[in-house]
């Protein structure tokens, strides 16, 4: 990305030599995603400003671009649910579909939800507090038996380093993907859209992104994406191992030494992913603890405060208050392995142990 920040600063949309060296460098980008998660065409790939904008575009885009109603889970991230709440504020009808208390959502709950009028329904492919992963593939040829127009998007942010996110046949028409979730950088990410897909544009402007998103392009943030995306597909059955060991032996050496509960322990989860509840301990106690002996966890949903608000996921399962005010969520990633689990069980052990 460096080179991008400094002497390569051009603006891909100008005609000179350092603009056509900044376009050659994101369509270069675009076609090394686009074979990555196996897109039919690179313009399938249309750069956002991040996860959040990939979903507002999927999500709006679609149900403004060919007007109709709406069918979406109850454990999206905020990005698909706002989304879903401003469309429900401009008339449209919407529907969100509950999960069991494993936080799984049903196929078929999904397309009895859909009927001639759906435009699109969103599903994540896995939940970025619990790591429940949900049937995309299942819930999209489920609801095209019933609406064969329906646009199916799911927002693979969380899974992308760990899951096989495949463009095509059977799979989702819009994916959601970014790069500050698989190790590139923060504020830049890309929307699949299926070759065909017809989407109205949320962010107006000059017509970059063949008019499905204006802006000039964070070039230095696209060539980081894409490599980002590359090493996450290369690595991830290797990914999948060494995190799991981690997750897992975290997981095992905490029920040998504590109380804890493991959130969704029974539903198909992403390796990184470890909600756990400590009864009788307070999350923010925990976590300020946990911090000060160099482990950072999280509680509820961050928002842009720092506050901890009551995690919109852990309610819809049905937990309750009390044990959702009691629960955090550990992630693992690149660089852990059984080893560092263990360690991390010793202190996250260590501390709860003083708690109690
Ligand atoms: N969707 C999920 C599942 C996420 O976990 C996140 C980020 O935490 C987002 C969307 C938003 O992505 P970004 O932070 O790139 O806007």
């Amino acid at each position: 990305m460096a080179p991008y920040l400094g002497e390569r600063f051009g603006n891909p949309s100008g005609i000179h030599a350092t603009a056509r060296q900044a376009k050659n460098s994101i369509e270069e980008a675009r076609e090394r995603i686009a074979a990555s998660i196996g897109a039919a065409k690179p313009l399938e790939i249309v750069f956002t400003g991040g996860g959040t904008e990939a979903d507002n575009l999927a999500v709006t885009g679609s149900a403004i671009g060919a007007p109709g109603s709406v069918v979406t889970t109850a454990v999206e991230h905020p990005a698909v649910l706002e989304s879903v709440r401003f469309l429900s504020r401009v008339g449209y009808d919407v529907t969100v579909v509950p999960v069991d208390h494993a936080g799984r959502v049903s196929p078929d709950a999904v397309a009895n939800a859909v009927d001639s009028g759906t435009a699109v329904v969103s599903a994540m492919t896995a939940n970025n507090e619990t790591g429940v992963i949900q049937p995309v593939v299942e819930i999209a040829r489920l609801v095209r038996s019933v609406n064969d127009r329906v646009l199916v998007h799911t927002d693979a942010v969380q899974a992308f380093g760990s899951l096989p996110v495949a463009a095509g046949r059977g799979g989702p028409d819009l994916i959601s993907v970014s790069a500050h979730k698989i190790g590139g950088p923060q504020g830049v990410g890309f929307l699949y859209v299926r070759d065909g897909v017809q989407l109205e544009p949320v962010i107006h402007g000059g017509g970059q992104e063949l008019g499905r998103r204006s802006g000039t392009h964070n070039v230095a943030g696209i060539v980081g994406l894409a490599v980002a995306v590359e090493l996450a597909v290369a690595g991830r059955s290797d990914y999948r191992v060494r995190v799991g060991a981690a997750r897992d032996r975290f997981e095992q050496d905490l029920r040998l030494r504590t109380n804890v509960k493991v959130t969704a322990a029974g539903a198909d989860r992403l390796v990184s992913h470890a909600h756990l509840r400590f009864p009788g301990i307070k999350a923010e106690t925990l976590l300020v603890r946990l911090d000060f002996a160099g482990v950072a966890a999280a509680a509820g949903a961050a928002c842009h405060s720092g506050a901890i608000q009551e995690s919109h996921v852990l309610a819809a399962m049905g937990v309750d208050s009390r044990a959702a005010s009691e629960s955090i969520r550990f992630s693992f990633g690149r660089g852990d392995d059984a080893a560092t689990g263990a360690e991390a069980a010793t202190i996250v052990s260590g501390v709860v142990e003083d708690l109690s």
